[in-house]
C-alpha cells in the first residue's frame, strides 16, 4: 500500500468487479447492483481515509469484499413489508394489516394477478359488466339490501355517501356519535370534505328522537347514525335506534344513513362473542344506506362496503368520486372469495381466519402452549423464566372496545431482574427472520398465542435466536 497517498491504493470498480471472487454475486444479483454496491464500499473506504482512519489490511480484498457485498445485497433485496408473527393479542391489528385473509381469498388474488380477468367484462351478455357486480349481488343475498357497491375503505364509503346524499346541505348527527376513528378521520372533518354542514344534536351522553325532530329544517338532507365502534358511553345514556330514526325520517321524506364501522355479517353471539350490529338488521330497520369495512370483523381485504336503496346506490355509482375510490381487481377478487364463505355460515368459524382466531378458546391453545414453552425456555437459556399464563386478547380495529377475549400466553420474565433484559429480548424477537411481536406488561413479555396457527414455522424461526 502506498504510504504517501493511501487513496491511490484503492482498487478500481472495474478491477474489483472483474475479480473471480465476485463472479457468483454477478450471477445472483446482476452486474449493475454489484457494481453499485462496490462503488458504495469504495466511497465508504474513501470517507474513512479522509477522516484519518487507517484502511484495514483486508478491507478491500476481493474475498472479504465479496462477503460484505453479499450481505449488503441480500439486505437490500429484502422487501420492507414483511410477514410477522402477531402475538400482540390484538386480532385485527391496524398496524399489522388487520384481517388475515382466507385461503380461498389468497388463491383468488393470485389467480387475478397472474391473468386477465372478467373485471368489467360481461361473458354472457346478461348485463354484468360492472366491476362491483359480483360483490353487489353477494351483499344483496347476504343482507337483503336492494343494491350495494364497493370503495377502497369505509372512510371512503362515508365520504362518498355524504357527498352523494347531502353535498351543500345539512346532516343531523348526535353529539354522542361524532367519532374520531384514528388518523385524520373525524366525523366533523369528513362532513366538511364531503361539502356537508354538520348539525349536531343532543348531548354527549344522551340524545332523544325529539332532538332530531327539532333539528330538521328545509336544508336537512340526511339523518345519520355513526356506530361508536372504538369507545363506549356508559352510565346515564340514551340514544335513538335506527328504526325510530327511520320512522321520523319518513315523516319528512328524508333518508337515513348508518356508518357501522366494523359490521358483522353473522351474529357473533352465536359463537359466544359479544354481539356487534349487523348490516342486515339495519336494512331490515329501513335504513337507506349502510356502510362498513371489509377488513374488520368481516375478515376480508381493505374495502368499504355500502348497501341500501337502489336509487341511492345508483347515484353513488355515478358520482365522480366513485372513479377515484373504486377498488382494483385484487381487492375485488379477495372480497368476492371472502363473501362466498358467508354463503356457508356453518363452516365459517373454520374457513374464515378472523372468526377462527376470535373463537379460539384457551383450552384449544393449551397443547400449543405446552409444546412451545420448553422450546422457548431452551432457546432463551437460564436468564429468562418462561411460563404459560392466562391473558386477555383484543378484537382490535375499534371493534367491540370494551370486550376482551380470554386467551393464553407464553410469558417471559428475566430471572435476575436485570434492567433492559426484556426490551433487549423484545428487540431480538423483532430481529428474527420472521419478526415476533409481543406485548410488554407487568415486567414480562407476553406472547399471546391466539393468532399463532403455524407452530412449526414459529419453532423453526426461534432457532435463529441465541441464548443469553
Ligand atoms: C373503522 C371505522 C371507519 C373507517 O373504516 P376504514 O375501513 O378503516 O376506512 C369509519 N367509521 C367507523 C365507525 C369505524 O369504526
Amino acid at each position: 500500500m502506498s504510504r504517501s497517498n493511501p487513496f491511490a491504493a484503492l482498487p478500481s470498480v472495474d478491477r474489483l468487479s472483474a475479480h473471480p471472487a465476485l463472479a457468483p454475486l454477478h450471477s445472483e444479483f446482476g452486474s449493475q447492483s454489484v457494481n453499485e454496491a462496490i462503488r458504495t464500499a469504495l466511497s465508504a473506504a474513501r470517507d474513512a481515509l479522509r477522516q484519518g482512519a487507517p484502511l484495514a489490511e483486508d478491507a478491500l480484498q476481493p474475498e472479504a469484499l465479496a462477503l460484505q457485498l453479499a450481505q449488503l445485497l441480500t439486505a437490500r433485496r429484502q422487501v420492507t413489508m414483511r410477514p410477522v408473527f402477531n402475538l400482540t393479542g390484538t386480532v385485527l391489528h391496524t398496524n399489522l394489516g388487520r384481517a388475515v385473509q382466507a385461503e380461498v381469498a389468497v388463491e383468488a388474488v393470485s389467480a387475478a394477478m397472474r391473468s386477465a380477468v372478467t373485471l368489467e367484462y360481461d361473458l354472457d351478455g346478461a348485463g354484468r359488466g360492472h366491476r362491483d357486480h359480483a360483490i353487489s349481488s353477494l351483499l344483496c343475498t347476504l343482507t337483503g339490501a336492494e343494491a350495494a357497491c364497493v370503495v377502497n375503505n369505509n372512510a371512503a364509503a362515508v365520504l362518498i355517501m355524504l357527498s352523494t346524499v347531502a353535498a351543500g346541505r345539512e346532516v343531523v348527527v348526535s353529539r354522542g356519535e361524532l367519532v374520531e376513528i384514528g388518523g385524520a378521520f373525524r366525523m366533523p372533518d369528513v362532513m366538511r370534505q364531503a361539502g356537508c354542514r354538520l348539525h349536531e344534536v343532543g348531548a354527549t351522553n344522551r340524545t332523544h328522537l325529539s332532538d332530531y325532530r327539532t333539528a330538521i329544517g328545509p336544508d336537512t338532507a340526511l339523518l345519520m347514525k355513526v356506530h361508536t365502534s372504538n369507545y363506549a358511553i356508559q352510565g346515564f345514556t340514551a340514544s335513538v335506534g335506527e328504526a325510530d330514526l327511520v320512522g321520523l325520517a319518513r315523516e319528512h321524506g328524508l333518508p337515513v344513513a348508518t356508518d357501522l364501522g366494523s359490521g358483522a355479517l353473522v351474529d357473533l353471539s352465536r359463537y359466544g362473542l359479544p354481539a356487534e350490529p349487523m348490516p342486515q338488521a339495519m336494512i331490515a330497520a329501513g335504513v337507506d344506506l349502510v356502510s362498513f369495512s371489509g377488513d374488520k370483523l368481516l375478515g376480508g381485504p381493505q374495502a368499504g362496503l355500502i348497501i341500501g336503496r337502489k336509487a341511492w346506490i345508483d347515484r353513488i355509482q355515478k358520482h365522480p368520486l366513485k372513479r377515484a375510490l373504486r377498488c382494483d381487481k385484487l381487492t375485488l377478487a379477495a372480497l368476492e372469495a371472502t363473501l362466498r364463505l358467508y354463503l356457508e355460515p356453518d363452516r365459517l368459524a373454520e374457513t374464515l381466519p378472523t372468526l377462527r382466531l376470535l373463537t379460539r378458546s384457551p383450552a384449544a391453545m393449551q397443547p400449543l402452549a405446552d409444546a412451545l414453552r420448553p422450546q422457548l425456555a431452551s432457546v432463551l437459556g437460564p436468564c429468562f423464566a418462561v411460563a404459560v399464563e392466562p391473558c386477555l386478547s383484543q378484537i382490535g380495529s375499534g371493534s367491540l372496545p370494551v370486550d376482551s377475549l380470554p386467551s393464553l400466553a407464553l410469558t417471559v420474565a428475566p430471572v435476575s431482574g436485570r434492567g433492559g433484559a426484556l426490551t433487549a429480548l423484545a428487540d431480538a424477537l423483532r430481529a428474527l427472520p420472521r419478526p415476533v411481536l409481543g406485548r410488554l406488561a407487568e415486567g414480562r413479555l407476553w406472547l399471546d398465542l391466539r393468532c399463532l396457527e403455524d407452530a412449526e414455522a414459529f419453532s423453526a424461526n426461534l432457532r435463529h435466536l441465541s441464548a443469553c
